[in-house]
């Protein structure tokens, strides 16, 4: 028998439409952009729809048809949520996809962001392309993955772009506070030298957000507490053993395990 832990890592990179739609439609845009900045070319949205059709078709495929591939190999091969769940997609579900892929980078294309790369190319430095940027808070390692940031120099500003595939969220504002964190400490600048804005792709929506000190002083609070919540389920914190599974409470609220991916483990308890 396989270790439990293989098995836990295997679902945890099974991926439901939305979260599946959102990585390829963010690795198109950061392709796009970077394109743009070194050929001075933008993609069509024809262009762009196509690389997205094909990757999602891609991932129907593996999740169709290479379980055994994923498996063995779940880095490499897409394992769709829905279809390891139920073993299929609603005609529905791809349907309302398709049009979203269309709105989504029509949007991407019109936005003022990528008006502004376009406009003023020559003004922008844009940020560090690394993946993974991190920071420490309070000797805890924080991993910040930006989507886009840049300085302009004509308006000695910072600006942070969250691009956002689904709906609006209360934690959206959160989440960007955290980036004007990181960017006002990693570049020593003042709050008000950042702006930050979410760029909503399905609606074209385009939201401005700006913080004060007291906002940082509650995203470190708040950023605190929730360490210190994970940190309960740590039997050993010198080698990140975690409590035994039966320490960690099943939710009650039963509507956040019809989209969860660990459904298969829950069942059994
Ligand atoms: S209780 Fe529900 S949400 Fe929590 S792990 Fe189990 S299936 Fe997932």
């Amino acid at each position: 028998m396989e270790p439990y832990h293989q098995q836990v890592y295997r679902l945890k990179k099974l991926q439901s439409m939305p979260i599946l739609f959102g990585q390829i439609v963010h690795r198109y845009i950061e392709q796009a952009i970077n394109d743009y900045l070194q050929t001075g070319k933008a993609p069509t949205v024809e262009e762009l729809i196509q690389l997205g059709r094909g990757q999602l078709n891609a991932a129907f495929i593996d999740s169709t048809r290479r379980l055994d591939f994923w498996r063995q190999k779940p880095n490499k091969y897409y394992m769709m949520q829905e279809i390891y769940y139920h073993g299929t997609l609603s005609p529905e579900l791809v349907q309302d996809y398709k049009e979203r892929l269309r709105l989504v980078f029509n949007h991407f294309l019109m936005s003022e962001t990528f008006q502004q790369i376009t406009s003023q190319k020559g003004s922008l430095r844009i940020g560090e392309p690394e993946q993974f940027r991190s920071m420490k808070v309070e000797d805890v390692q924080v991993f910040v993955v930006m989507d886009f940031h840049y300085y302009d120099e004509l308006r000695d500003k910072w600006i942070i772009v969250d691009w956002k595939t689904g709906g609006e969220s209360d934690d959206d504002r959160q989440q960007l506070a955290l980036y004007a964190y990181y960017v006002q400490q990693k570049y020593r600048v003042s709050l008000a030298q950042i702006e930050v804005y979410n760029e909503y792709l399905l609606t074209g929506k385009r939201k401005k957000y700006s913080f004060t000190d007291f906002d940082m002083e509650n995203i470190l609070y708040t950023f605190q507490r929730s360490v210190l919540e994970m940190k309960k389920y740590q039997a050993d914190i010198f080698s990140n053993e975690p409590v035994d599974i039966e320490d960690f409470e099943q939710t009650q609220e039963k509507w956040h395990c019809r989209g969860c991916n660990f459904r298969e483990l829950c069942v059994s308890r």
